[in-house]
């Protein structure tokens, strides 16, 4: 699977794990405080199981039917990797979705809550979930507007077969990290207010990707998205 030329995975993963406990050094942290999903989405399931080789564990995916076929294509390899949805969940999805991923990223609509909840198969006990939120405000993107978040978290909180665990957001695109940083300070914001609000905690803080995971870092991330920057560029969809 390894290209011919420039760095092989396990090369850049150790870039990624250096960058990883450097920045969370930063922020008085060590790297086993920061889960590094590795986004595979487009990527073949060769791709995954040579990541897995060199020890990487946790895959992103953002689409239903490519990462239940690439579950598929994987079952029962060793050690097994642990899959997250990090893309847009439509309701009429959640079954497919509910018990197949071990954290749900994007839930930001309660009756996408309900439905994973109602669809959990029985031999699941749980669902773990995030909440995400529409850092930017952007119309395009998914995401729960911030005053709306409190109402939704409640709610989720009723629903007896999810767990709510934390905050996922993603800020507008920018070339620049550091123009990210104010996104993801705001965000470990709302989980802080959250805390207080509901009275439990929300350990998981969702947010940085290739461009900008070590200003998320900083910023107090517990789990970031990388793509690119593990498996380079993605190849176009067809
Ligand atoms: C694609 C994607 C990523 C990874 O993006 P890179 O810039 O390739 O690291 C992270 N999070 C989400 C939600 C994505 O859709």
């Amino acid at each position: 699977m390894s290209t011919t030329d420039g760095p092989d995975f396990a090369e850049r993963l150790a870039g990624v794990r250096q960058r990883i406990a450097d920045a969370a050094a930063r922020s008085g942290r060590t790297a086993s405080d920061v889960t590094l999903v590795a986004v595979s989405k487009f990527h073949p399931a060769g791709a995954v199981r040579e990541a897995l080789a060199c020890g990487q564990l946790d895959f992103g995916e953002n689409y239903v039917q490519e990462a239940l076929a690439k579950q598929e294509s994987l079952a029962g390899v060793s050690p097994a990797p642990h899959w997250h949805f990090i893309g847009h969940v439509q309701t009429n999805k959640a079954k497919d979705v509910a018990g197949r991923f071990e954290l749900v990223h994007t839930v930001d609509d309660i009756r996408l809550a309900e439905g994973l909840n109602r669809r959990l198969p029985e031999a699941v006990p749980f669902q773990k979930v995030l909440l995400q939120v529409n850092l930017g405000h952007e119309p395009q993107k998914s995401g729960v507007e911030d005053e709306a978040l409190p109402q939704l978290a409640e709610a989720v909180m009723q629903l007896p077969r999810i767990r709510l665990l934390g905050l996922m957001g993603m800020p507008p695109f920018f070339d620049d990290g550091e123009a990210a940083r104010p996104y993801f300070a705001h965000l470990r914001e709302l989980r802080d207010a959250l805390e207080t609000r509901l009275g439990c905690a929300l350990p998981v803080l969702s947010m940085g990707m290739s461009g900008d995971f070590e200003q998320a870092i900083e910023e107090g991330a517990t789990l970031i998205r990388v793509g690119t920057t593990l498996f380079g560029p993605r190849p176009v969809k067809n």
